[in-house]
């Protein structure tokens, strides 16, 4: 029997190339377009993707992967999973119901997001309390009829299985697992069947859970759940799909009885394991084997070795060639960035690009090499252009970089003395009331920035506008008796891309948007070499914010490991040392504002949680990093000058140690949309510095009441002692409207002044 490849995909972006989809969905949110309207914009993306990937060629196209908000929330919506606030009775759940609970109403909550895995992409979790699960459409068969009869693509259903939802959900106990488990089995197995009935060959089920460590109790049960699903479907070829690490329980879950396996040779050492344990030679093995994580260019030959070496190493007849995940987590396609220094796009890859080295691979593996010896050849081209070029080295930060250790990256005196010293500079009330920074961006603010990025108006015109809006936001923020200001970072489209627009060693792109929650896209900058500190970045709307009042103005930094996990950076030079160069630069940002006259600086590390490893060795390492760099950034300031940090959607309690040894002086963490799970975390230990519970949700546009943020501050303080506690919102307010914000603080500043009384 000969050896043959098939080429495959994962998931693609949903967002269209130039965020179609986001502007759907926000006209329909404002109610400028209809539902109708809405279904038929999606509809036209949607089918323009499948046709994009059947184009591309390749063999086993995803379907299903497609979503208004986020594909977890449409396996709770498929299965009936309605928290009982949001009224449900049964049938297809509405689009409307769909939203709400994504978004929230005015009268209930919208349910918690959280990181998907490792990356910045968010989820919304699963709230299984009272759940009555149901089929209540086969959402994954839907998607398959449409792309075959509009189309003519057999595509492959992508369905998000149940050991990684349930182990994502909420509401329940850990000994209710198995026989929660049990409920949703009959609903998968209604999927596959009709799936097989309507004649689907490959069904996708997601696993990315068999990625972390779980008990060999799951896995048995796994294994049991996988042997029912092939029996019902015995014509379906399942793959039961991991990625983003490899699979930690390796040789329990090789031999679940499905067809194939995927894995992921890019993250993680999958590559090892099959040499140790072999692979199966009755299953397919999906070879996860171009990066669905970063936008590089890789090298094709060596892709092909490797896939050589895992023929060697197997006795596999078959192989699919696919990216390492889905291609949700890559901008579309590098063709628009038509500005890009082109020795740096030679060295890009996007969804597109990466979708054409699969194809590129598979007819290598088919054919033999020689059959894309062209393709191999422009292949060393560019990346010879890309690497060779004199942007990417600069060895005086190097040098510079060597010459600091773990003393530079500590403030000389303990929090009790400092926390003195600064008290005695700011002079701020019990339960000092403040934001995390930024303040609403509203269609003025980033109508007249895009008019700025255009050239039609000038760089003085548009300092000015920043100005004026700092003006406004200061007298508002003066109004509302706010403790600690902040300049409302007017200026910044985003808080990675900002900085990346002014440091050394970054690039931005015009069109690299990905998906990070809803709608809400972000535009990761490339850090395509070394790192350092051109010129100050903050220090102007910082400076000039301070001078319209005497009360502190907060200074506000993104932190080092938030610029690098929300960079797509190359890997040639070790994370950490690109990472501590990000906080090198910043050393000197946090040094430029305090010589400026700026007492607090708060560094945001947003994305510390997030960029775990999903590999529980490595976190000790990743942690150490992140405390030093941190540290770097952080300490060359004076006793006197506050440092604050911010962390949002995250478990905490996991992390503890690192965030005490950040050493910053305040640290605000979102608190309200993990419905006050956080306070535990704090219950437990004894935290000495100064920190700030997030008092009420900013994802939602309802204003929350005053009882409520009464009640969220009042929780803290049974466990946090009031001289220790700021009062602050959730996370940024830059979503918001200008009422939503003022009318929300204004009840935040309130409820404070009352619990201050009683103390
Ligand atoms: N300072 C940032 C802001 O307010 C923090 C954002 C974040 O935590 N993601 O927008
Ligand atoms: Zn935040």
């Amino acid at each position: 029997m000969t050896f043959t490849a098939i080429s495959s995909n994962l998931g693609y972006p949903r967002i269209g190339e130039k965020r179609e989809w986001k502007r759907a969905l926000e006209s329909f949110w404002k109610e400028e377009i209809t539902k109708e309207q809405l279904i038929k914009e999606t509809d036209k993306i949607r089918l323009k993707n499948l046709k994009k990937q059947q184009e591309l060629g390749i063999d086993l196209i995803p379907v299903g992967d497609f979503s208004f908000y986020d594909h977890v929330l449409d396996t709770s919506a498929m299965f009936g999973v309605i928290p009982e606030r949001f009224s449900y009775n049964g049938g297809k759940v509405d689009l409307e119901t769909y939203f709400a609970i994504a978004r929230g109403t005015k009268d209930a909550v919208a349910s918690e997001i959280t990181k998907w895995f490792n990356t910045n992409y968010h989820y919304i979790v699963p709230e299984l309390e009272h759940a009555q699960p149901i089929l209540t459409e086969n959402r994954p068969l839907a998607f398959y009829k449409e792309a075959k009869e509009e189309l003519g693509i057999d595509g492959k259903p992508v369905i998000l299985g149940p050991i990684t939802y349930l182990s994502l959900a909420k509401g329940y106990k850990e000994e209710e697992f198995d026989e929660l488990l049990d409920v949703f089995v009959p609903l998968y197995l209604q999927i596959l069947e009709e799936l097989e009935s309507a004649g689907a060959t490959w069904v996708q089920i997601d696993e990315p859970i068999f990625g972390t460590k779980l008990d060999d109790a799951v896995i048995q049960k796994a294994k049991k759940v996988y042997t029912q699903f092939c029996e019902a479907a015995p014509k379906l070829k399942l793959i039961l799909q991991t990625y983003f690490e490899h699979v930690i329980n390796y040789e329990s879950i090789i031999e679940f009885p499905v067809a194939a396996i995927g894995l992921d040779f890019v993250h993680g050492d999958s590559l090892q394991l099959i040499k140790q344990f072999g692979f199966p030679k009755d299953k397919v093995l999906a070879a996860g084997i171009i990066n669905g994580r970063n936008v590089w260019q890789e090298n094709i030959a060596d892709k092909l070795s490797i896939i050589e070496e895992i023929k060697s190493i197997t006795t596999i007849q078959d192989i699919i060639l696919q990216p390492s995940s889905s291609l949700l987590h890559v901008p579309v396609t590098k063709k628009l960035e038509v500005d890009l220094n082109p020795d740096i796009k030679a060295g890009l890859s996007f969804a597109d690009e990466k979708l054409e080295d699969i194809t590129t691979l598979t007819k290598g593996c088919n054919d033999g090499e020689h059959s894309i010896a062209t393709k191999i050849k422009t292949n060393q081209e560019q990346l010879a252009r890309f690497n060779s070029s004199a942007l990417r080295t600069n060895d005086q930060v190097r040098k510079e970089l060597q010459s600091l250790d773990t003393s530079d990256a500590k403030r000389p005196l303990p929090f009790n003395q400092r926390i003195k010293k600064q008290q005695h500079e700011l002079k701020l009330p019990l339960l000092p009331t403040t934001t995390i920074g930024s303040l609403p961006q509203t269609p003025v603010v980033r109508k007249t920035r895009t008019k700025w990025r255009k050239g039609e108006i000038s760089n003085e015109k548009y300092e000015q506008f920043i100005k004026d809006n700092i003006d406004k936001w200061i007298t508002i923020q003066e109004e509302l008796e706010l403790d600690v200001l902040v300049h409302g970072e007017f200026e910044r489209t985003d808080m990675v891309e900002y900085f990346g627009e002014k440091l050394n060693g970054f690039e931005v792109t015009a069109f690299g948007w990905v998906q990070s929650y809803g709608s809400r896209c972000v535009k990761p900058p490339l850090i395509f070499g070394d790192v350092s500190f051109n010129k100050a970045m903050t220090v102007k709307e910082s400076v000039y914010a301070q001078s319209l009042t005497e009360k502190p103005v907060k200074g506000m930094l993104t932190g080092p490991v938030t610029i690098l996990n929300w960079s797509f950076v190359h890997d040639d030079a070790p994370r950490f040392t690109i990472q501590n160069q990000i906080a090198l630069a910043l050393r000197k940002e946090l040094e430029a504002l305090e010589e400026n006259g700026i007492q607090i600086i708060q560094v945001d590390e947003p994305a510390l949680r997030e960029g775990l490893p999903l590999d529980e060795r490595k976190w000790e390492d990743y942690l150490e990093a992140a405390v030093y760099a941190f540290g770097l950034a952080t300490s060359a300031v004076k006793d006197s000058t506050q440092i604050h940090t911010h962390m949002c959607y995250s478990e905490f309690h996991d992390i503890y140690e690192t965030i005490d040894a950040l050493d910053a002086d305040v640290i605000s963490i979102e608190t309200s949309r993990s419905h006050g799970e956080m306070v535990t975390t704090f219950e437990e230990n004894t935290y000495e510095k100064e920190i700030g519970l997030g008092v009420y949700d900013i994802h939602s546009p309802r204003i929350p009441a005053k009882s409520e943020i009464i009640q969220n501050i009042n929780r803290a303080l049974q466990t946090i002692p009031p001289k220790q506690f700021w009062i602050n919102p959730d996370c940024g307010l830059k979503t918001r409207n200008e009422e939503e914000t003022i009318g929300a603080l204004k009840i935040m500043v309130e409820a404070a002044a009352d619990i201050r009384k009683e103390h």
